[in-house]
């Protein structure tokens, strides 16, 4: 009676502790393993973050959620790091917020899930309000131009957010212009007298017919007109993150094209609502405008 019990709960007993292994203690074990840094250390808002996992075993995926966002990582072998590049958006307020990552590992089932929080602080974007006076058609457009106006926000609906979850850009952005900085993202701008929301890109003081610079590698996406941007072009360089380049006074590129780090893409300009020539640049991650500085002041693998 005592040998057939046994007999049979031992099989139970070897099956228990199996699933108890698998499903609890290893991740538990392991979770405390896993070293997960952003850079820059200290995330504000308007500011890009890359990511970095090392992870204590070796894993078949690695995928995230920051923020609502989806994040993608890649893997540098040479490191055994997985890594993506995210960002915090200008709304968001300061606070304590989770990113949970959710790894494949090589020879388990079950996927692994992981969270750490990160402490997100207010970055201090200047206060300065910059006053301009634009030409009427663009603070009170007619008919007509608002026609103009409404295909670019379709346009801008249509691109702007897009996520490419493959990475493209490769090592460290750069700056698109070896030029003086005349206004800086965050700043609040009020156009013949009318507060507009804040600026979200980076301006360079060039005259007219200076060439850009694609600031990393990656795909056109755009090469067009824009009733507000003026001749404008946008890079997708993967993992969801997009440089824009706006008033050029001519396209070097068109959609599709692939560019390098450094390629000129364009020549500086005027056009679209600008004050006078120009090159602004802005930096979107997932449909957020995030930091341009910051982007390029960012150490990447
Ligand atoms: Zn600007």
């Amino acid at each position: 009676m005592n040998r057939r019990l046994y007999t049979l709960a031992f099989p139970l007993i070897v099956l228990i502790f199996l699933i108890w292994t698998i499903v609890g203690a290893v991740p538990l074990a392991s979770a405390a393993a896993w070293s997960v840094r952003p850079e820059p250390t200290r995330l504000v808002n308007g500011g890009p973050v890359l990511f970095q996992v090392k992870p204590p075993s070796k894993l078949k995926s690695l995928s995230g959620k920051w923020l609502t966002h989806q994040l993608s990582f890649n893997y540098d072998p040479s490191t055994k790091t997985w890594f993506t590049l995210a960002g915090v958006s200008f709304e968001t307020s300061p606070g304590r917020y989770p990113l949970e990552l959710t790894a494949e590992l090589a020879g388990t089932m079950a996927p692994l899930t992981i969270t750490r929080s990160f402490l997100v602080g207010r970055a201090k974007y200047p206060q300065v309000r910059v006053e301009l006076t634009v030409e009427k058609k663009f603070t009170e457009p007619s008919p007509e131009q608002q026609a103009q106006v409404a295909e670019g926000v379709k346009i801008k609906q249509e691109y702007l957010s897009r996520v490419t979850p493959a990475r493209e850009w490769n090592g460290k952005f750069i700056g698109p212009a070896d030029a003086a900085i005349s206004d800086v993202f965050g700043s609040q701008r009020i156009f013949n007298g009318t507060a507009q929301r804040p600026h979200f890109g980076l301006d360079y003081r060039v005259p007219a017919g200076t060439p850009v610079a694609a600031m990393n590698q990656g795909t056109i996406l755009l090469a067009r007109f824009l009733y507000y941007e003026g001749n404008c072009v946008v890079i997708d360089h993967g993992q969801g993150l997009l440089t824009l380049y706006f008033h050029l006074s001519e396209f070097k590129v068109k959609e599709g094209d692939q560019v390098k780090r450094g390629q000129e893409i364009g020549l500086s300009g005027g056009t679209g609502r600008a004050t006078g020539p120009h090159l602004h640049v802005a930096v979107r991650w997932q449909g957020t405008y995030l930091d341009p500085a910051s982007l390029i002041r960012l150490r990447l693998p």
